[in-house]
C-alpha cells in the first residue's frame, strides 16, 4: 500500500496542535505550543491572530519535519476553536484588531438589547442558537462600532471577517483563498442552518455588510493547496470542521442519535439528529454537525461550564488531593458519598436549567462527612450534569440513546465513566485515540483525498479501549431524584 499521512491543524483555545495520522488511523507525529491570552478587562478575552498563526505554523512545520519527506501528506484537515472572530484587510492581510475569543463578554448587554427587540425567536428560528455573547455576530458589530475605520472599509469591501479556520486558510494560501465551513457557518448566529445561506434578516439585525463574508464550503472536498512558500510544499487542504463536530465525526457519530461527551474544563455534547434540524424546547442549540457531498447531517449541542474544573478545584483552592487521578481510587474506596451533594454551579448552571446567577452549593454534610465523600460527590455531579443535558437532547429528539462515545481529560477515570453508564443505562465507549477532534478532521480530509475509502473503511479500524457496561441491576432513581432535588435547592437559593 502506498505510504502516506493526513495531517490535521487543531487550533484551540489556549494551544495550537499538529498530529500526523497514519493509514490506520494512528497517531504518527505530534506537536503543540501554547500561545499568550490576553484579557484586557474583566470579561474581556483576545488572542493576537498572529500568535494564533504563528504558533500553528511553527507546530505545522515540527510535525512535518518529523517525517522523511514532506510529500508524505496527501491532505491536510482543520479543526479551530470556534465562533472566536477576526476581521482583517483583504489587501493588506493586516487585522484590524485581535480576535475576540468566543468566551468573552463584552457584547452581553448588547445581545440582551437584541433579545429585548424581540428578535430572540427569530435568531433561534434560522440559526438553532440561543441569543449570546458567545457566538460571532455580537463580536462583529463590536469591531465595526468600536474600531477606527473598521466600518468604512467594510462598507467599500475592503474588510474580511473569519473565524479561526478561515484566517488559518487565508494566511495558508497567501490570502488567494477565504472560506468557512458549515459547523463554523453555523456558530456565528448569521447563517441559516436551514436555507444553508448567509441571512440577509440576520445580517441586518446585527448591522454587518455581506461584503464581510466568507464563501461557505462543504466540510470534506479539496478547498486549495498550502501556497510553497509557506510551508515548503503544496498539499492539498481538504477538511474543515469546528471542533466540537470533528470530535463527532472523530467519535464516528455517524448515524441519528449517536451521542460524544467530551470530558475536560466543562462537558461538551453533542447529538447527531440526522438530516432534519430540531429546534430544541430545552434550551440546547441545534448546530450543523457537517455536509458531505449534499447530505447535510445536524446535532443538538448542549455544555456543562464546570465538569474537570471542579477537580481542579478540590486540587487548587481545597488542596484535598494531589493530582486529578487520584479520584478514582479515592471514590472507590467508599461505597457512597453519604447522602452528599455536589451541584458545581460555580459559574451558574448551563442547559437544561440556565441560571447565569447559580453558584456551587455543597448539600447533605454531616460530622462523618469525609474529604472522599465531597471528592466522589464532586466526580458524581460531573456524570449528573452530562446526564441532565443528554436527558433534554432525548426529549427534544425522542429517541433515547444507547450508548454514549467519549472523551477529554476527565473520560481516563474509570470510576467517573462507570457510574456515567450506570447513570444513562447505557454504554459508554471509551476510544484508543481520544484526541478525536484532530482525527475528525483528518478523516474528514483523508476522505476528500481518497486517503480513506469510505466511513465504512473508517469504522473498521476505530477501536474501543474500554467499554463500560451499564449495570442494570444497579438502582439509581432515588439518587438521581436527590441530585434533582439539589438542583432546585441551588436555583431557589439565587432568587
Ligand atoms: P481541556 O481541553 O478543557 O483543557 P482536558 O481534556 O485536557 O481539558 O482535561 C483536563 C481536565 O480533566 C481538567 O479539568 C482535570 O481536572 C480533569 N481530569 C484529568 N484527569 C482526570 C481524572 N483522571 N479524573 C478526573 N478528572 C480528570
Amino acid at each position: 500500500m502506498e505510504q502516506g499521512y493526513i495531517l490535521a491543524i487543531d487550533q484551540g483555545t489556549t494551544s495550537s496542535r499538529a498530529i500526523v495520522f497514519d493509514r490506520n488511523g494512528e497517531i504518527k507525529e505530534i506537536a503543540q505550543k501554547e500561545f499568550r491570552q490576553i484579557f484586557p478587562k474583566s470579561g474581556w478575552v483576545e488572542h493576537d491572530p498572529e500568535d494564533i498563526w504563528n504558533s500553528q505554523l511553527e507546530v505545522l512545520n515540527d510535525a512535518i519535519g518529523k517525517l522523511p519527506q514532506k510529500d508524505l501528506i496527501k491532505g491536510i484537515g482543520i479543526t479551530n476553536q470556534r465562533e472566536t472572530t477576526l476581521l482583517w484587510n483583504r489587501e493588506t492581510g493586516e487585522p484590524v484588531y485581535n480576535a475576540i475569543v468566543w468566551q468573552d463578554r463584552r457584547t452581553a448587554d448588547y445581545c440582551n438589547e437584541i433579545a429585548e427587540q424581540g428578535f430572540d425567536k427569530t435568531i433561534q428560528e434560522k440559526t438553532g442558537l440561543i441569543i449570546d455573547a458567545y457566538f460571532s455576530a455580537s463580536k462583529i458589530h463590536w469591531i465595526l462600532e468600536n474600531v477606527d475605520g473598521a466600518r468604512e472599509l467594510a462598507e467599500k469591501g475592503q474588510l474580511a471577517f473569519g473565524t479561526v479556520d478561515s484566517w488559518l486558510i487565508w494566511k495558508l494560501t497567501e490570502g488567494k483563498v477565504h472560506i468557512t465551513d458549515v459547523s463554523n457557518a453555523s456558530r456565528t448566529m448569521l447563517y441559516n442552518i436551514h436555507d444553508l445561506t448567509w441571512d440577509k434578516e440576520l445580517l441586518e439585525i446585527f448591522d454587518i455588510p455581506a461584503s464581510l463574508l466568507p464563501e461557505v464550503k462543504s466540510n470534506s472536498e479539496v478547498y486549495a493547496e498550502t501556497s510553497p512558500a509557506i510551508i515548503g510544499s503544496a498539499i492539498p487542504i481538504a477538511g474543515i470542521a469546528g471542533d466540537q463536530q470533528a470530535a463527532l465525526f472523530g467519535q464516528l457519530c455517524l448515524d441519528q442519535g449517536m451521542v460524544k461527551n467530551t470530558y475536560g474544563t466543562g462537558c461538551f455534547i453533542l447529538m447527531n439528529i440526522g438530516e432534519k434540524p430540531i429546534i430544541s424546547k430545552n434550551k440546547l442549540v441545534t448546530t450543523i454537525a457537517w455536509k458531505i457531498g449534499d447530505e447535510v447531517n445536524y446535532a443538538l449541542e448542549g455544555s456543562v461550564f464546570i465538569a474537570g474544573a471542579v477537580i481542579q478545584w478540590l486540587r487548587d483552592e481545597m488542596k484535598l488531593i494531589q493530582a486529578a487521578p487520584e479520584t478514582e481510587e479515592i471514590s472507590q474506596s467508599i461505597k457512597d458519598t453519604d447522602g452528599v451533594y455536589f451541584v458545581p454551579a460555580f459559574a451558574g448552571l448551563g442547559a437544561p436549567h440556565w441560571n447565569p446567577k447559580a453558584r456551587g452549593t455543597l448539600l447533605g454534610l454531616s460530622r462523618g462527612t469525609k474529604p472522599a465523600h465531597i471528592i466522589r460527590a464532586a466526580l458524581e455531579s460531573i456524570a449528573f450534569q452530562s446526564r441532565d443535558v443528554i436527558l433534554a437532547m432525548e426529549h427534544d429528539s425522542g429517541s433515547k440513546i444507547k450508548e454514549l462515545r467519549v472523551d477529554g481529560g476527565a473520560a481516563l477515570n474509570n470510576f467517573l465513566m462507570q457510574f456515567q453508564a450506570d447513570l444513562l443505562k447505557a454504554d459508554v465507549l471509551r476510544p484508543k485515540v481520544t484526541e478525536t477532534t484532530a482525527l475528525g478532521a483528518a478523516y474528514l480530509a483523508g476522505l476528500a483525498v481518497g486517503f480513506w475509502k469510505d466511513t465504512h473503511e473508517l469504522q473498521q479500524q476505530w477501536q474501543v479501549d474500554k467499554k463500560f457496561v451499564r449495570d442494570s441491576k444497579k438502582e439509581l432513581d432515588n439518587h438521581i431524584s436527590n441530585w434533582n432535588k439539589a438542583v432546585k435547592t441551588v436555583n431557589f437559593w439565587t432568587k
